[in-house]
């Protein structure tokens, strides 16, 4: 089975972009809910993986849309609390000199994370992610896919565009959400090692992997 793990930071940190109670609720509710979910279809699964991306990549082979969209937001969502820390600091070292060259610099880069954010019609999470060469690209998904049909692909950060992750404190504006957030709360000292992992120095993030319950 997985397991919820604890936030990595403490509810309030995030204010005032994010609050302690959509936290709290995100967390306990929605990430929760989808952990108790994956439980208990893997519960009555014939074979159970060992990780988490393991049974994503098999729920996406055999066309299983209710685990596949449980696991994978179970996964989407522990990146993301990855990807966030209340220690403010800019990007450094390699991934700064690539926003500088490959994206026009940091607020361009924000200009163009925070417009695919607010084109995506309805639920997702945009994404920045790397390929192998060290190419930055900003991309979209739709509810629960996240970046693994996509080979070489490395994701160094995320914001989950879903209402849940803003309604409380933003009400419908997702624009205001995402500039503050972009502002204040990516973790660029993970997305950093993310990408030097993505070209092949380190390694890239995992999920924890499940308990065994013999
Ligand atoms: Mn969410």
């Amino acid at each position: 089975m997985f397991v919820l793990a604890p936030l990595p930071f403490p509810h309030e940190s995030l204010e005032p972009v994010i609050s302690a109670r959509t936290l709290r609720y995100h967390h306990e509710k929605h990430h929760g809910g989808y952990v108790k979910a994956l439980n208990a279809l893997l519960a009555t699964a014939e074979i159970v993986p060992e990780t988490l991306e393991a049974v994503i990549a098999a729920a996406d082979k055999s066309r299983d849309r209710v685990l596949f969209n449980n696991a994978a937001q179970v996964r989407n969502h522990s990146f993301f609390w990855a990807s966030m820390t209340p220690h403010r600091a800019p990007p450094a070292g390699e991934l700064a000199e690539a926003i500088s060259t490959q994206m026009g610099g940091i607020a361009a880069m924000k200009a163009a994370f925070v417009a695919a954010g607010v084109a995506q019609f309805g639920s997702g999470w945009v994404w920045l992610v790397s390929d192998a060469t060290g190419e930055l690209a900003i991309t979209v998904s739709h509810d629960a896919e996240n970046w693994q049909g996509e080979a070489g692909s490395t994701p160094l950060t995320v914001c989950d565009l879903w209402e849940h992750a803003y309604y409380l404190d933003h009400q419908n504006d997702r624009k205001g959400f995402l500039e503050a957030w972009f502002d204040a709360l990516p973790n660029w000292e993970f997305a950093g090692k993310q990408y030097a992992a993505a070209q092949g120095r380190g390694e890239k993030w995992q999920h924890a992997a499940a308990l065994v319950t013999a």
